[in-house]
């Protein structure tokens, strides 16, 4: 007998499925598998992510830091600008791969902006 984590019901064994590693799950084959999950499984296309937008992830990460210190960085000799510049880069491969054009065209801004500031 085990206890489903979803309904909180004891029921035997036969009743949950075994991961490849041998051991049971924790959710019970009558919660594993509801309409409405079916449902919503439906709508998630399941993927993993390619190298490049692993690599897009971490450099977003970065950039997203660079951009978050460039506020209190300006009033120090613009060294904000740089790192706005540097964060705008960073940031840029990841929200291309994401198809995220909203954020694309915030960062092309971004560059722009500070881009212009710094050269005039
Ligand atoms: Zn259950």
């Amino acid at each position: 007998m085990r206890k489903c984590n979803v309904c909180k019901m004891k029921k035997p064994n036969f009743w949950f499925k075994k991961k490849p590693n041998g051991d049971f799950k924790k959710t019970c084959r009558g919660c594993e598998r509801t309409w409405w999950r079916g449902f919503l499984r439906m709508l998630v296309k399941q993927r993993e992510l390619s190298p490049a937008e692993r690599l897009g992830n971490r450099l977003g990460y970065m950039g997203t830091a660079f951009i978050m210190m460039s506020p209190y960085l300006l009033p120090y000799d613009n060294i904000g600008a740089y790192t706005y510049l540097a964060g705008a880069i960073l940031s840029l491969p990841q929200v291309w791969l994401a198809k995220q054009w909203n954020l694309v065209v915030v960062n092309l801004n971004l560059l722009i902006g500070y881009g212009l500031y710094l050269f005039s």
